[in-house]
């Protein structure tokens, strides 16, 4: 894929992951918010209703309640004391008959809330969602619906009820309550006997209304919130999308110009071989040799492989690397004279060496060419590494095998491929990892763990090498266990093949 296509589809997927994880967020916040939203409201709706019910409590005697101008004036002067009763038509009232003069419950605190412009939406859906309850359940003499002003009340009208309820017409309730379109918890004031009626109402209309109702009454104003965030949903999301495209396109060409200054690497041959000795520390004899491979810049500077090996693996030029550096191992052996495989070269290999025969023929080729015997080429793979098709890499082995070359499992205690990998690629030797020998003589829990890799490989015939052994009393501590190979500080470093040869000729 051209880096064109792929920083496209990384921008396009990352501006749908944005999107999707906006609208989420979106979605689940603005649920929240209307939640709340809802149950305020509710708490508003039902201190208006107490304070209607005390307003109830609080007028005289049904029969007695006539429409004198008296009693007019004590209405009037509840109106204004609570806010959320108003009287209707009272101003035209005529002294015998109240009828056209109801008292009304306002609930005032609640339509304000919702009065608010953003909210229109809410307070229709509102009200369709309340008429929705009526329907269902139609004693809650519920009617909540909008006006010209778009102010929204509960209506209770006793004579209605009443005369409904003798018609048993419950389905009529709906229609004819909705006659003067200004639905209201009321009662008017001629009719006082049906006072405690309405209480009876109130209180059902304080069970019906719920949180619930409110929640499904919000839920065009929901969607109207969720159109109002579309934009800056989008640019979130087109912003993301930006900032991971140009990270992963900042990586991409780091990878690449990574893989550039290697290739440019191989081909100016700056990859080199280091030697570092195995020793037997019964005799301080050299047995062989692990390579090591550097980086040597044009300008001498050496780059340790955990700076590029890492990525040589990765992307598979670790293939080529070995190539170069094998080369260049094959005419060291003969420099060193270990042609007849009297010591052996250890070399790190990854599965993806196993993969093709690209390795095997080329140590094939370098031993004719060079004249060598395999087996002064030993392997070391590492238990770190993921081997995807151990059965096929143990075939591979076999070729190598065949020629007397072995195989060593390296850092091993350390990965995940241990056991299954000595059963099943034949393993010669273990390289014990540093790991466990800094853990001699320290009280480390893992120091039970060397204890037990040493009598495993006993136990099951392997060789040991003991890796990183800086101290002189690691080096008897192994002595003790039987354990003799060492490679590590302690007898030298890696060394270029010039001091190498020096170094080895001291040993004799
Ligand atoms: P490794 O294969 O486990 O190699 C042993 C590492 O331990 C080497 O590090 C060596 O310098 C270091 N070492 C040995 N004795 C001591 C000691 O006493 N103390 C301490 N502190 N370190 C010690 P180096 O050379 O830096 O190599 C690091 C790793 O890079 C190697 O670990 C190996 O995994 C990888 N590597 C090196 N060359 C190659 C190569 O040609 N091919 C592949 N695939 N990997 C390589
Ligand atoms: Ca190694
Ligand atoms: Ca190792």
């Amino acid at each position: 894929m051209s880096n064109k296509t792929l920083t496209l589809t990384v921008f396009l997927l990352s501006t749908a992951i944005g999107l999707a994880t906006v609208g989420y967020f979106n979605h689940y916040f603005a649920k929240q918010a209307l939640q709340s939203d809802a149950e305020q409201l509710l708490y508003k709706f039902h201190d208006a209703l107490l304070e209607a019910r005390e307003v109830l409590d609080s007028l005289p005697a049904p029969e007695q309640f006539l429409c004198s101008s008296e009693n007019i004036a004590i209405l009037t002067k509840l109106a204004y004391e609570h806010p959320s009763i108003r009287l209707i038509g009272t101003l035209h009232a005529n002294g015998s008959d109240c009828s056209s003069s109801p008292l009304q419950l306002s609930l005032k605190h609640y339509h304000e809330r919702i009065l608010a412009p953003d909210l229109h939406r809410l307070t229709d859906n509102l009200a369709l969602a309340s008429a929705g309850i009526v329907n269902e359940n139609v004693l809650d003499l519920l009617m909540v619906r909008s006006h010209g002003d778009s102010r929204y009340y509960a209506s209770i009208d006793p004579f209605m009820v009443n005369y409904l309820m003798d018609l048993n017409c419950e389905d009529c309730l709906e229609y004819d309550f909705f006659v003067d379109g200004s639905p209201r918890l009321e009662f008017r004031s001629a009719a006082m006997n049906q006072a405690s009626f309405i209480e009876h109402k109130a209180s059902r209309l304080e069970e019906t209304i719920n949180v619930d109702l409110f929640v499904r009454g919000t839920e065009a104003f929901y969607d109207h919130y969720k159109q109002l965030s579309w934009f800056s949903s989008l640019a979130f999301a087109l912003l993301l999308a930006s900032v991971i495209t140009m990270l992963s396109y900042r990586l991409l060409t780091i990878r690449q110009s990574m893989e550039r200054i290697i290739k440019d690497a191989l081909a100016h041959n700056e990859f080199v071989p280091f030697y570092q000795p195995v020793v037997d520390s019964r005799t301080g004899e050299v047995v062989g040799a692990e390579m090591l491979a550097r980086w040597r810049k044009t300008n001498g500077d050496i780059v340790p492989p955990y700076q590029f090996i890492p990525f040589a693996e990765d992307s598979g030029m670790i293939i080529e690397i070995s190539q170069q550096l094998l080369e260049k191992t094959a005419a060291d052996i003969k420099t060193l004279k270990w042609e007849n495989g009297s010591q052996f070269m250890s070399v790190n290999i990854v599965p993806e060496h196993l993969k093709t025969n690209h390795l095997f023929e080329l140590i094939q080729q370098l031993c004719q060419r060079n004249n060598i015997t395999p087996k002064a080429f030993s392997l070391e793979i590492t238990e770190r590494m993921k081997i995807d098709d151990l059965a096929q890499a143990r075939r591979a082995l076999q070729n190598f095998y065949d020629l007397g070359i072995e195989l060593k499992l390296d850092d091993a205690g350390t990965g995940y491929g241990g056991f299954s990998y000595i059963q099943e690629l034949n393993i010669s030797t273990l390289k014990i990892d540093k790991m466990f020998v800094d853990t001699i003589a320290s009280e480390d829990l893992k120091g039970t763990v060397l204890e037990s890799m040493i009598s495993f490989a006993k136990d099951s015939q392997l060789g040991m090498i003991a890796e990183g052994v800086e101290e002189k009393h690691q080096v008897s501590y192994l002595q003790e266990r039987n354990v003799y190979l060492v490679q590590g500080y302690v007898y030298a470093k890696p060394m270029p093949i010039d001091e190498f040869v020096d170094w080895v000729k001291t040993k004799h």
